[in-house]
């Protein structure tokens, strides 16, 4: 067994830099920080008086982007060119929202590149990515401004039910704004987290996690216990929320007063029902001179008009527990988050579902979530040293492997301690040693990488290519410490290794690769594409000169000759740069070859059968 120990601390320290939480909302986005000295936790607002974001971004006729309620205000003059809900489209393709493509007043296409969908603003595309990072911008600068210091590090909130291609837009979205994310947090843990929940030692507690944003609805159930917050369930609609409330009182008021349909387009009446939807979570009545026409509305009518919005939520919750294998009981504690769960009749159903007894309303459910990525952050950046949570890898770390890609074992971000393991093999024939190069970074390319150390696992047995079963395993112990294991498990064969440690790498340096790997990403993708066929290309071709070696009696001069022909064009699409035409080459080289492997895997089976050896 090879081992090599080499200490990552020098990178893994996190500055006492400011780290700020941030909840990047469909609706309304904010950022979140604890003050080291106080322990006071304030939302980030540079003075202005409105603390949420609207996450909403408007290109100027000069393509300029402008954000929040200064976008909200260009809506309806010029709604091709305003861009709301664009946390929607993040990591989407086309097909996931066209059902819903009428709720965008905008224009989106689809892109061919990777299928994901792009927003077109006059003669512009811009991406789900590009257009969070304008919010995240923005929310950068609040920060900047209000704590008069850079602000480079950030945990940013997604919704529980978020995947993996989600997730890494949400994290290149920061990249792009010039943000380290160091963690993306889920959006009911952040909220319990805010209250506080989970973070005593030895504390163990089911929660339910109820956010009725502007547009989504979503019920979480988690687990915590030793620190680990584990989403056990989660339901919900995403496009179910606040804006619907407002539909359904604007609809009640064009029932009541059909003359209000022609007098008023849609947006100045929608504005008019959400301040009575708000009006009426504190007062029994609403009532507005609204140019001429009297809008009212009252407590009674409001609720039967949101009843069966209402109940659909109800249904989410049930589903969620019995999704959780709960029963009512076993939850301890009930979060309210977003800003619709301040409507009372919603907090009401809530709380006989559950138990009114449990309801955490206390916390602004505006602000829940960004207060409790700002605990995540502050625990991040070592000022808490009561919690239990457990940290984060900054960098991904793998080995080099043929053609100089980097193939990642521990992911960026990944909780530690952690232990990941890889399973690798020979490309030449009779190969005896193997050299394993560990890296850490985030760029395709190990070039572009961190070398840590390299490593050569000597004697394995010789064997054909591709027969040895290699396992390198990296063990990540909680002081960052990477231990790295390589075996050949056929042979089990155990080797000393050398190490040659590299020195650290400053927080800075750090950061430049970050965002390099973001600069690059398009050229190192088309790199590793290109690599791969290339990979691919090399390895059949030697599996299709054996087979023409070993099978020279079976196959006729005239079929060897196209076999040929094709293994060379092969060959030289291989010296070029165009991926698509080596993938080409090796699907006819396949088709050429495809029915002597069957021919000849059916000789193996009658050979077989008939109990010979060939
Ligand atoms: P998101 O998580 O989708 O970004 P928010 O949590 O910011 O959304 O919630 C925004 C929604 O909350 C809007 O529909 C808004 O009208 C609603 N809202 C805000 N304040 C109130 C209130 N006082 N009463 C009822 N609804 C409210
Ligand atoms: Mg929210």
């Amino acid at each position: 067994m090879a081992k090599i120990s080499i200490d990552l601390n020098e990178a893994t320290i996190i500055k006492k830099e400011p780290i700020v939480g941030i909840d990047l909302g469909t609706t309304n986005s904010l950022v979140a920080h604890i003050d080291p000295e106080s322990g006071d936790t304030v939302i980030l607002s540079a003075g202005n008086k409105d603390l949420l974001v609207p996450s909403v971004v408007h290109f100027d006729n000069e393509d300029r982007a402008v954000v929040g309620n200064a976008a909200v205000n260009m809506l309806s003059a010029h709604p091709e060119r305003t861009i709301y809900s664009a946390k929607r489209l993040m990591g989407r393709s086309y097909s996931d929202i066209q059902d819903h493509s009428a709720f965008f007043g905008y224009k989106i296409i689809e892109t061919d590149e990777e299928e994901l969908v792009k927003v077109q603003v006059g003669d512009r595309f811009y991406s789900p990515i590009e257009l969070s990072a304008e919010i995240l911008k923005e929310l950068k600068y609040r920060a900047e401004n209000s704590l008069g210091q850079s602000v480079r590090k950030a945990v940013i909130t997604v919704p529980a039910y978020f995947n993996d291609n989600q997730r890494q837009a949400t994290r290149d979205a920061g990249k792009l704004a010039g943000l380290d994310v160091l963690r993306i947090l889920n959006e009911p843990t952040a909220a319990s987290l805010a209250y506080g929940i989970g973070m005593q030692e030895a504390e163990a507690k089911t929660v339910a996690v109820f956010d009725l944003g502007g547009g989504t609805f979503d019920v979480s159930i988690l687990r915590i216990e030793d620190g680990v917050y584990d989403v056990m369930a989660t339901n919900g609609d995403t496009y179910l929320g606040g804006d619907d409330i407002d539909r359904a009182i604007l609809n009640y008021w064009r029932a009541e007063d059909p003359k209000l349909a022609e007098a008023f387009d849609d947006h100045s009446l929608r504005l008019q029902a959400e301040t009575a939807k708000k009006h009426l979570s504190i007062h029994d009545q609403f009532s507005v001179m609204h140019e001429g026409h009297d809008l009212q509305i009252d407590r009674d009518t409001f609720e039967s008009l949101i009843e069966p919005l209402v109940e659909r939520m109800m249904g989410s919750c049930k589903v969620a527990m019995k999704d959780a294998g709960l029963d009512i009981s076993q939850i301890d504690e009930v979060a309210m988050v977003g800003g619709s769960t301040r409507v009372p009749f919603v907090r009401e159903r809530v709380g006989q579902f559950f138990s009114e007894s449990h309801l955490n309303t206390e916390i602004d459910p505006d602000q829940v979530v960004a207060l409790g990525a700002a605990v995540e952050a502050d625990i991040l950046a070592g000022n808490r040293t009561d919690t239990l949570l457990l940290d984060v890898t900054p960098l991904s770390l793998g080995i080099e492997t043929m053609g100089g890609l980097m193939d990642v074992i521990i992911p960026r971000n990944t909780n530690i301690p952690t232990n990941a393991a890889k399973s690798y093999t020979t490309s030449v024939d009779g190969q005896v040693n193997l050299k394993v190069n560990v890296f850490q970074g985030e760029r395709d390319l190990v070039s572009e990488n961190r070398k840590l150390a390299e490593f050569d696992l000597r004697g394995i047995p010789a064997m054909p290519a591709g027969l040895p079963k290699i396992q390198v395993s990296f063990m990540l112990d909680a002081d960052g410490i990477l231990r790295v294991e390589a075996s050949e498990t056929r042979s089990g064969v155990k080797q000393e290794i050398s190490v040659k440690p590299q020195y650290g790498l400053s927080d800075e340096a750090v950061e430049n690769m970050l965002l390099e790997s973001l600069k690059n990403a398009e050229g190192d993708m088309r790199f590793r594409a290109l690599t791969e066929a290339r990979n691919e290309a090399n390895n059949l071709i030697l599996s299709a000169e054996k087979f023409l070696e070993h099978h020279a009696d079976d196959i006729e001069p005239s079929e060897r000759e196209s076999i040929v022909v094709q293994l060379n064009r092969l060959r030289t699409s291989v010296a070029g740069e165009d991926k698509d035409l080596i993938l080409a080459e090796i699907e006819n080289l396949n088709d050429i070859t495809r029915p002597f492997a069957e021919q000849m895997m059916d000789k193996a089976v009658s050979a077989a059968l008939k109990g010979k050896n060939i």
